[in-house]
């Protein structure tokens, strides 16, 4: 047996890391993931349960995913070339990082955005540079080119629209930055199917976009299916560095059925749009509550009254929400998934409860 200092054995840039955090509770209604809270379509289910079957798990997964880049070109109207596929977008986040950065190298981003940047960089010796957000969270080209140059920045990640402030960032903007900025810019389209506006028209002029998307806001978040579309040089480096079968079978074949019947899926997503806009209206109408405007499946709202009171509050009641208070900018804001009707109305009517009684 032996005993060793294992704190000193590991490198001090994991030590001083803290793991991305998501509250898991057994609560009833989960309004903190931005998963879509529809369950998937029966009849996908039924297929799915069918083709489940006839699997042939003891063999490894296809290393290529052609069956499901096929489906995704033909979607997107791009080249097979052109995409990679990850185990979810987390991943390709890391695995680009780790293709443009050395350690040392800086990474920007706006402030606030989705943590997962600055945590994957961190991890790699990569330092992040954050610009931050104007009081309507968008940016200038200008002061932001202006505020990396100089700083070793290699990759630019926008969150697009941005999470957790739930807009889209000013297009003209993001194009000035893409045109001028001599690296690379990813734009993390996550939430693409709540917004429907897209930077993937771009690719055949700048060979610096990559587009990242994902499917795990819009149904398939348990599946861990994301994807990106870049130039394919740099599809290239990606199959370089990427595990081998990064994307399990299960993942493969049932995101290309779900594909393949996507209408059923556009369904959900319609109705998420459409209650995101009457919960927005709702939550607008709560006094002591301000939300922000929002091109996702999500809200960000500031209350008056201390926001953790009002999580634990929530939390109480069987409703789970995002408290992120913990950033400087966000005091007192939380953040809520548009979940199904009769969830955001049961949402709606405790956090007003909750803020009246406060
Ligand atoms: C949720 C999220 C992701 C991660 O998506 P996965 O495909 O589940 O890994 C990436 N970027 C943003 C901005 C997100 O909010």
């Amino acid at each position: 047996m032996s005993q060793i200092n294992l704190q000193s054995k590991i490198c001090e840039r994991i030590k001083s890391l803290k793991a991305y955090h998501v509250d898991t509770c057994s609560t009833e209604i989960k309004l903190h993931a931005n998963e879509n809270s529809h369950p998937l379509d029966s009849r996908l289910m039924k297929q799915l349960q069918a083709r489940l079957v006839d699997l042939p798990l003891n063999r490894y997964p296809d290393p290529d995913c052609a069956g499901l880049k096929q489906i995704l070109a033909n979607r997107l109207n791009v080249k097979v070339d052109q995409l990679m596929i990850g185990n979810g977008s987390d991943e390709l986040i890391q695995i680009l990082i780790q293709i443009f950065c050395d350690p040392g190298d800086a990474l920007a981003v706006p402030d606030p955005t989705f943590a997962m940047y600055n945590i994957i960089a961190k991890g790699m010796g990569v330092r992040p540079v954050p610009f931050p957000l104007d009081e309507h969270w968008d940016l200038k080209a200008e002061p932001f080119l202006e505020s990396i140059r100089d700083q070793s920045v290699r990759i630019i990640f926008f969150s697009y629209p941005n999470n957790p402030t739930g807009n889209c960032f000013s297009a003209e903007e993001l194009q000035k930055v893409i045109e001028v900025f001599d690296g690379i810019v990813v734009l993390d389209e996550a939430y693409y199917d709540f917004a429907r506006t897209s930077f993937i028209d771009q690719l055949d002029n700048h060979n610096n976009l990559i587009i990242l998307r994902s499917l795990s806001k819009i149904g398939l978040a348990g599946l861990r299916v994301g994807y990106g579309v870049a130039a394919p040089e740099i599809i290239r480096e990606v199959d370089k560095i990427r595990l081998p079968y990064n994307s399990n079978m299960l993942s493969q074949v049932f995101s290309e059925m779900v594909l393949s019947e996507f209408s059923l899926v556009e369904e959900q997503i319609d109705k998420i749009i459409d209650e995101r806009r009457h919960m927005q209206e709702a939550l607008q109408d709560i006094t002591g509550v301000t939300p922000f405007h929002s091109d996702a499946n999500f809200i960000l709202f500031r209350t008056l009254c201390e926001s953790r009171t009002i999580f634990d509050e929530l939390a109480k009641r069987g409703i789970l929400v995002r408290d992120l208070s913990a950033h400087p900018r966000l005091k007192n804001c939380l953040r809520v998934t548009v979940g199904t009707s009769e969830e955001n109305s049961q949402f709606l009517k405790e956090l007003k409860a909750i803020v009246q009684a406060s």
